[in-house]
């Protein structure tokens, strides 16, 4: 069974804007990050190679993007692509993502954990910024 209703979410949106959204998928423009209960988030590498982060809520709750499109007509074809990556995509790995991500982090020293995070500061804005709680 497929984790996302495909007709809800094709009746949000153009068409077009769909099909775009479901070749991006199949061409590997979107990178599963989580599944928690029925909130998926992804990473989506759109046309012209911006990251944007798509979190929808299965089977056809409510849906974000953090693109341009969406601020405007409140649906994007990034959603489409999460939607088709979500119901092709081996699950299990996905849901298991952060589990691990969180395993490798406790076996770091909190010394060395500091250290990462303010390189990712350094070299990422929205993380210095997020770290800097403004
Ligand atoms: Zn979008």
């Amino acid at each position: 069974m497929s984790l996302f209703e495909v007709e809800a979410w094709k009746e949000r949106m153009d068409e077009r804007w769909f099909d775009t959204g479901a070749a991006m998928a199949e061409a590997g423009a979107v990178d599963l990050v989580s599944i928690e209960d029925d909130k998926v988030t992804a990473h989506v590498t759109g046309s012209v190679g911006d990251l944007y982060v798509v979190q929808l809520w299965a089977p056809a709750g409510e849906g974000l993007c953090t693109c341009p499109g969406f601020e405007k007509f409140g649906a994007c074809k990034h959603q489409a692509a999460v939607v088709t990556a979500a119901n092709t995509a081996d699950l299990g790995k996905v849901r298991d993502r952060m589990a691990r991500l969180r395993d490798g982090l406790a076996l770091d020293s909190r010394e060395a954990l500091i250290e990462r995070l303010i390189e990712l500061a350094r070299t990422q804005p929205a993380v210095l910024t997020a770290l800097e709680g403004r």
